[in-house]
């Protein structure tokens, strides 16, 4: 049987990729698996444990890390994150396309483990969209938030290690094009994706780039 593709979706805190990558699997779930991470964060109302993450003691976690049960793992804004291998590998195995929701350092660790992953980032429109999706959401401290503003900056400048970027405006055209981008890249048919390659949307990161540094300075 064929293989499945792997493919990570990151994008800034706010960007709005847990709504899509929700509705992208009520969707189109048969196409993929959704793979659950590990972390240390305290769950958020609402959340439930085995379904959008488990959630572990540092103990825990750090005995994953030593037992060799994650593919990567990350500390983003105080907590650890890891996606755990055993399932990532018997779905791949099984023809599967598997999504990682992860952040810019666990997604490079994953480019480099499994050279074909197809890297995709989501993000609002403007930066003041992404503070005002982190106000909105009304799940974290003002401290946390403008850490997420910061963090975000930094993330910026990893772009380029990208393949696709896609603007979360309309959330059901998001969805659409987010699964065009995997089926295509399923088929090896991606001449229509062109337009969402990162290398193509340079002016567009360049503009978001400075906007986010002035809302990390506490705009
Ligand atoms: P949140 O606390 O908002 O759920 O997630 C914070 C960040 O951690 C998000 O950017 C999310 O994509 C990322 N993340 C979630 N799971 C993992 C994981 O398994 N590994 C890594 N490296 N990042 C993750």
């Amino acid at each position: 049987m064929k293989k499945g593709i792997l493919v990570v979706v990151s994008g800034f805190s706010g960007s709005g990729k847990g709504t899509i990558m929700k509705r992208l699997m009520s969707k189109y779930g048969k196409n993929y698996s959704l793979s659950v991470s590990a972390t240390t964060r305290a769950p958020r109302p609402g959340e439930v444990h085995g379904v959008d993450y488990f959630y572990l003691s540092t103990d825990e976690f750090e005995s994953m890390i030593q037992n060799d049960q994650l593919i990567e793992y990350a500390k983003y804004v105080k907590n650890y994150y890891g996606t755990p291998k055993a399932y990532v590998e018997e779905q791949l195995n099984a023809g599967k396309n598997v999504i990682l929701e992860i952040e810019m350092q666990g997604a490079i660790k994953v480019k480099k483990k499994y050279p074909e992953t197809i890297l995709l980032f989501v993000t609002a429109p403007s930066a003041e969209e992404v503070k005002k999706r982190l106000i909105g959401r009304n799940t974290e401290s003002m401290d946390v938030i403008d850490a997420r503003m910061q963090r975000a900056y930094e993330e910026s400048f990893g772009l380029d290690d990208y393949d696709y970027l896609v603007i979360n405006d309309e959330l059901d055209e998001c969805v659409e094009c987010v699964n065009d981008i995997i089926m295509s890249e399923r088929a090896q048919d991606t001449a229509k994706n062109e337009s969402h390659r990162v290398s193509a949307n340079i002016d567009f990161i360049n503009n978001i780039r400075k906007e986010l540094l002035s809302y990390s300075k506490g705009v």
